[in-house]
């Protein structure tokens, strides 16, 4: 606790906007989370009748400072995409539905709805007693009101975005929200980059089929914006995660292969075979021991898996 108080502290650094992508008559600008507790990317799509957001962060006291970079814009809010149920993506929305006005409408599929208004995982329960004042109770959060369903094309402020739902791989469900005319896609925590994932809901086989499956489906894609790494290259971002991902499974699969379970050393040992193969890696630092809860989260996976 007292860390956390002492990382508190620290949060008086800005989120650091810029312009990332403009094209056909849209900008997309990309707001950036500072360190120290995580890096969070989200972004606002600008067009000419207004501005329309894709995730809020997580820290109340971060959707600020993202809202203050958004005024400069002096243009209303006209939609907030939530594209999966983790805390990191919808905490912030009480900040913005505020300065958006109450009929700002909220888009996020059934399966994310269902996710926030049940919190079965106790994910914002966790938050609420980690972060205290900084992150909402669960009757503070505004639900979403606009479901989507999967290929469902919307046109917000002049701009075609097309939604598709991917249930269960990183989360519950992942909405991603492809832009067809600028081939570009939000895509949530598909991909990380640099980033430790988590893989701890057990769910990295339909992980690997949901991140070849928009390979195959959007060949020409030209940027993804991700949730906590800067936008990049299709290709390069969605090769990394599938590399990591099946590292990782493979070296859980093998410790399983002797008495299907990971005791304690073995837990160990594979996380420092991850924390070897992958130096760079960063990890959020609300989620510490993310390494060891993800093997345990693959172990039960691939028990189930029969392996
Ligand atoms: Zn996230």
């Amino acid at each position: 606790m007292s860390l956390l108080g002492t990382m508190m502290l620290n949060l008086s650094q800005p989120i650091v906007a810029q312009t990332e992508n403009e094209n056909e008559n849209i900008t997309i600008h990309n707001y950036y989370t500072s360190p120290p507790f995580e890096e969070i990317y989200y972004y606002a799509i600008e067009t000419e009748e207004g501005l329309i957001l894709i995730d809020t962060g997580r820290l109340l006291s971060q959707a600020r400072y993202a809202l203050d970079e958004l005024q400069q814009f002096d243009k209303p809010i006209l939609a907030i995409l939530i594209t999966h149920p983790h805390t990191d993506h919808f905490g912030g929305l009480p900040v913005f539905v505020k300065a958006a006005g109450e009929d700002v409408p909220i888009y996020a599929s059934e399966i994310t709805l269902e996710s926030i208004e049940n919190d079965e995982r106790g994910y914002i329960e966790n938050r609420n007693e980690q972060l205290g004042l900084d992150f909402p109770d669960s009757e503070e959060i505004p639900l979403p009101d606009f479901i989507v369903e999967d290929g469902q094309q919307l046109n917000i402020g002049g701009v075609n975005i097309i939604a598709y739902d991917f249930p269960t791989n990183e989360s519950d469900t992942t909405t991603i929200y492809y832009l067809p005319e600028q081939q570009v896609m939000f895509v949530g925590d598909l991909v990380n980059g640099e980033k430790t994932p988590g893989l701890f809901e057990g769910n990295t086989s339909n992980w690997l089929t949901t991140l070849r499956s928009i390979q195959q489906r959007f060949p020409d894609l030209e940027r993804i914006y991700p949730g906590h790494t800067e936008p990049d290259n299709p290709d390069e971002l969605i090769t990394t995660q599938i590399d990591y991902i099946e590292t990782f499974r493979n070296l859980v699969s093998q410790v399983l292969e002797n008495d299907d379970v990971v005791d304690d050393v073995e837990r160990r040992n594979i996380a420092d075979e991850i924390e070897e193969l992958y130096p760079d890696y960063e990890t959020s630092l609300l989620l510490p021991g993310l390494i060891e809860i993800n093997i345990d989260g693959v172990a039960e996976e691939l028990q189930a898996e029969g392996n």
